[in-house]
């Protein structure tokens, strides 16, 4: 059985909330609690601090994890780029049952930008919104052989002109298709940064600025896994297993969740991967 990890202070700096107005830091992190008691609610930490804290939660993740990697099926950045844009609103386990076939009979840019519609949309139809899938699919195939020479390009700034890319799209192909570390700011990722205290932001944008600020960039990719294999698995949007979290000592939202340990671990998933 895991091994509960128990709530500990750590070392914070305790100070007044900054007014708003020009001279507040930005993003002061608000610690929320519950911590164990003695200790006030209300806490801001240095961002020094904070920056410590965050890589200490992420290489207990790694510990956590090891395994930790996108788990969506993919050979080339195309067939990364297309699954991804399948993602949408279902879970990688059910995107990986379409791809082989999908992938074996669209091979190109071309390929899908001269598909047959019907023919498309039946084969992504069990991931949902299939004809609106299908037809970004057509139009995302149309875009890279009109602009990019029928390859994906490797810069943010091409990614998001396609259609159907979106900045968390184009993380996830830069990071694991090619290499360049990238923030995925998906639900998870968006959530637990929030748990962790690492920001405020409601925006994905803001949130991964934010998330950036703590981390070198030649982790970005990894951490992003991290936090999307630890929401998946353990710190649910529901009912997050914290009596059986390896970051517990360092979470402001310790006990938002599960506390007790053997009720903690029957929340675990691991053995659903790619869960959305
Ligand atoms: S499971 Fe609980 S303690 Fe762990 S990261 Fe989530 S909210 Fe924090």
């Amino acid at each position: 059985m895991l091994e509960p990890v128990r709530p500990r202070l750590t070392r914070v700096a305790v100070r007044s909330r900054p007014t708003a107005g020009p001279g507040r830091r930005r993003s002061p992190v608000v610690a929320r609690g519950p911590y164990p008691s003695g200790v006030p609610r209300e806490l801001t930490e240095t961002p020094l601090a904070r920056t410590r804290r965050a890589r200490r939660i992420d290489r207990l993740l790694a510990q956590r994890y090891p395994d930790a990697r996108c788990e969506l099926d993919f050979r080339t950045p195309l067939e990364l780029l297309v699954a991804t844009v399948l993602s949408a609103q279902t879970t990688d386990v059910r995107v990986n049952l379409v791809t082989p076939v999908l992938f074996a009979r669209y091979r190109t840019a071309a390929d899908y930008a001269s598909a047959d519609r019907a023919d498309l949309e039946g084969i992504v139809a069990s991931t949902g919104f299939y004809r609106n899938k299908a037809s970004t699919l057509v139009n995302l195939g149309a875009a890279l052989c009109e602009r990019f020479g029928g390859e994906v390009p490797a810069r943010l700034v091409d990614l998001v002109t396609l259609p159907g890319v979106g900045r968390k799209t184009a993380n996830v192909v830069l990071g694991n298709a090619f290499g360049i570390p990238g923030i995925t700011v998906d639900t998870h990722v968006g959530r637990l940064a929030r748990r962790f205290a690492w920001t405020e932001e409601e925006d994905p944008e803001k949130v991964e600025a934010d998330v950036a600020a703590l981390f070198h960039r030649r982790d970005w990719t990894m951490l992003s896994h991290h936090l999307i294999w630890h929401g998946r698995r353990t710190c649910h949007a529901r009912r997050p297993a914290c009596g059986a979290c390896p970051v517990a000592a360092l979470c402001p939202s310790y006990g938002s969740g599960e506390t007790d340990p053997d009720l903690a671990a029957r929340l675990l998933r691991f053995e659903l991967a790619g869960g959305s």
